[in-house]
């Protein structure tokens, strides 16, 4: 089994996490006997176990783009084809037909790549979460994007809400649920059963988002 990160803190149930990069962290009360370890470490083996083996299969899934002609690129869900091209008025560019990016250009194509999706994200994410927003909150807030693999989205307390500008390559249901759940949180800053119906009264199919996100999340990738 993975090496096995025990954290103790002031909490009354035993929690064991798996993280995409294969670190397995157990965490326990603080007074939780030592020599119980191992008896829980067996118990969850297999659960443990498969965790681990589906992030492994994961991470091997994840695209590594080569930039080429005719690979395939995500956009709010859908894939679009990789078009290079020897005269165009910009280095990249995006219509319903595909990408298109000058040859010339094509060396810092991550780059050129990373940057449109951003814009996209930035202008998109503002649109939706103003399209959602009059129900859970009246002052004014920021977007801001994040590079996040995960965490897709994250709401501080100061009117802030981060988003993985990664979300924008998920389809428009699964961007809605981001943002209508960090939205969620200028009312309820916890994970109540409160906060749940408030997401749910904009998202009903919020829990097949989530495990979309769970399964698919790391093929958001360039
Ligand atoms: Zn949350």
């Amino acid at each position: 089994m993975e090496a096995v990160q025990v954290v103790r803190s002031r909490r009354k149930t035993i929690a064991i996490e798996i993280h995409p990069d294969g670190r397995v962290i157990l965490r326990l009360p603080l007074r939780y006997p030592k020599t119980k370890i191992p008896e829980i470490l067996e118990q969850y083996r297999d659960w443990i176990t498969e965790k681990v083996r589906k992030f492994q299969e994961q991470q091997r899934q994840i695209p590594e783009h080569k930039f080429v002609e005719g690979e395939t690129f995500l956009y709010l869900g859908k894939e679009y084809p990789l078009h290079i091209l020897e005269h165009a008025s910009r280095a990249l560019e995006w219509n319903e037909a595909g990408f298109w990016m000058l040859k010339t250009d094509s060396h810092h194509a991550r780059k050129l790549f990373l940057a449109w999706y951003q814009e996209k994200a930035l202008a998109y994410f503002t649109a939706r979460a103003k399209h959602f927003d009059k129900k859970f909150t009246d002052k004014p807030y920021q977007i801001k994007l994040s590079n996040a693999r995960t965490r897709w989205g994250t709401c501080s307390t100061r009117g802030i809400l981060r988003l993985s500008w990664r979300i924008i390559m998920a389809p428009p249901e699964i961007v809605d649920n981001v943002i209508v759940h960090e939205l969620a949180h200028f009312l309820h800053q916890n994970h109540s059963r409160a906060f749940w119906e408030a997401v749910a009264a904009e998202c009903p199919n919020y829990k097949q988002a989530r495990a979309w996100l769970r399964n698919f999340g790391h093929l958001l990738a360039i």
